[in-house]
């Protein structure tokens, strides 16, 4: 008989899981409390129109490949993406506007329109990502950072050159003179849901990730990504229960065999997977017997990462001045981050996002109309804060805002409006408080505090998704199936 895995949620990190687990020869089922796979990256599609509710910006595609190809398939059989020309356009206050390429020189000719001296600087920071990242991606991404051995390919001196004892905010504006550059170059870091001003400038690294190796839109909206994991995973032999939700983990001594569901049935297995937020397996789903006070505790003092204010609008109009990725720029960036993590209030002035997929994908809006999918950085979940009365108050000033950004006609061109609060992350895919990204990277231990593939406490249980090493977003989720997979080899 074969041997049985059981996997708890349909996100990317669950359905990687259970594709390679199933390839390996276990009979997986995938249970997941909503209707459809993909946990955050959803789609929606009203009156014509076609909006992805998550993800916009795909990166580092070799880690998706590698997953189609460990499981004996190819991902060009499943998926097109296609680079961007230009990545995504920012704009500011001040009027001016910066065509962002993946090709280094086009971008460096764009700024020496605005601040001569930063073309060269941009040329130089992306060189020094690109090392940062030679130093420390295989011994803090592609890998689990388990036990100790796991660090043998971080040489001890290549620990003090990846500016982790800086903030990412000091070590751009050391590099950079015009305000412009040094916004551009902090943006970054809300990439894992952290703020410039306190993440340690290893995370300079994330800019060679985009500009260097390149930032990709699929072909047809980001949901073919878990559409196409999906059907990898059923070629396998995956069975998905969807609509069930895991009440409780069953532990029996140190050992996770099992799992119960909203339906009051138990399910045994060999091997458990947990796609649901780390915080939420470790305090909600194990029994409390089996987790430590001290486990416990320091579970509840990791700080999550930023959540998103997501804004979807049908607009009966296009804009020329639009792309498909737009960034409109606060006029104070560090205040914006004070607002989202230290008073956790969205923004007075915030830095707004834009995507407009229509402009690549003419069918995800009728003609002559736009599909404007707008997120704004979010504090995680407070006491003081009331989702519904924001929805309302802040979408509206969103409206107003974009107009006075360029975005002339908007409020009558809104054919409808939907908005996803934090609130919304945290009821439907049970992240920590609402939290986007996972945990944040706002100090330099953050790496070694996030939760590990695999629970050093239960044994047999194994972590994946965006809330465990190496962190959020879709290449590091995959990654951190692998890891899983790897760390229940090793026991
Ligand atoms: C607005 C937004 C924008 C983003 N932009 C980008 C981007 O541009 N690029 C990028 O790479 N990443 C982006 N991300 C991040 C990316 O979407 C996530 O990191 C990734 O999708 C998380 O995958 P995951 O495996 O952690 O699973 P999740 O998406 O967290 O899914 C977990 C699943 O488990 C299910 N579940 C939880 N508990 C249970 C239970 N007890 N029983 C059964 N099922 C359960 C949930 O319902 C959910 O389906 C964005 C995210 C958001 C929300």
């Amino acid at each position: 008989m074969k041997n049985r895995a059981v996997v708890i949620g349909a996100g990317l990190g669950g359905v990687a899981s259970a594709a390679l687990l199933a390839f390996r020869g276990y009979d997986v089922t995938v249970f997941e409390s909503n209707a459809t796979v993909g946990g955050k990256m959803q789609e929606l599609e009203r009156d014509g129109y076609r909006f992805d509710t998550g993800p916009s910006l795909f990166t580092m595609p070799f880690l998706l490949e590698k997953l189609f190809s460990n499981c004996g398939e190819s991902l060009s059989d499943y998926l097109q993406f296609d680079e961007l020309k230009p990545l995504c356009r920012y704009f500011w206050k001040d009027g001016i506007r910066f065509d962002n390429y993946a090709e280094r020189e086009k971008s460096m000719e764009e700024i020496r329109r605005f601040s001569p001296s930063d073309a060269d600087a941009y040329s130089k920071f992306l060189d020094r990502a690109e090392e940062i990242y030679n130093k420390t991606a295989d011994a803090f991404l592609f890998n689990p950072l388990y036990q100790l051995s796991d660090l043998k390919n971080l040489r001890f001196q290549d620990f003090l050159g990846i500016d982790a004892f800086s903030t990412v905010s000091d070590v751009v504006d050391d590099r950079f003179s015009s305000p412009h550059m040094r916004q551009f170059f902090k943006r970054f870091t809300t990439y894992n849901g952290s703020s410039p001003y306190l993440a340690p400038a290893t995370l300079n690294v994330i800019p060679h990730v985009e500009l260097n190796q390149g930032g990709y839109y699929v072909r047809g909206g980001m949901y073919r990504i878990a559409e196409s994991l999906s059907k990898l995973a059923e070629k396998k032999g995956v069975q998905f229960r969807f609509n069930t939700r895991v009440e409780s983990i069953l532990v029996e001594g140190h050992k996770a065999v099992g799992v119960k569901t909203s339906k009051g049935e138990e399910f045994r297995s060999d091997a458990l997977f947990a796609n649901s937020d780390a915080t939420e397996t470790i305090l909600k789903l194990l029994p409390s017997a089996s987790v430590s006070t001290r486990k416990r505790e320091s579970q509840e003092q990791i700080e999550p990462s930023c959540s998103g204010f997501v804004m979807m609008i049908g607009a009966e109009k296009r804009w020329d001045n639009l792309c498909h990725h737009n960034i409109f720029f606060s006029d104070d960036y560090e205040r914006e981050f004070d607002d989202i993590f230290k008073r956790k209030v969205m923004p007075e002035d915030p830095t707004i996002y834009l995507a407009n997929t229509s402009y690549t994908d003419p069918d995800h809006a009728p003609e002559g109309s736009s599909n404007l999918y707008i997120l704004v950085n979010a504090p995680y979940m407070a006491d003081h804060q009331d989702w519904d009365e924001i929805a309302r108050s802040y979408s509206a000033f969103l409206i107003r805002e974009l107009e006075s950004r360029g975005l002339d006609g908007l409020s009558e061109a809104a054919e409808f409006v939907e908005v996803i609060t934090p609130e919304h992350f945290y009821q439907k895919y049970g992240s920590n408080r609402g939290s986007i990204y996972g945990t944040s990277s706002n100090n330099r231990f953050a790496a070694f505090l996030r939760p590990r593939n695999a629970l050093r406490e239960v044994d047999n249980l194994y972590l994946t998704g965006g809330s465990t090493h190496p962190g959020g977003g879709i290449p590091l989720v995959i990654q951190s199936a692998f890891n899983a997979v790897e760390l229940m080899d090793r026991s």
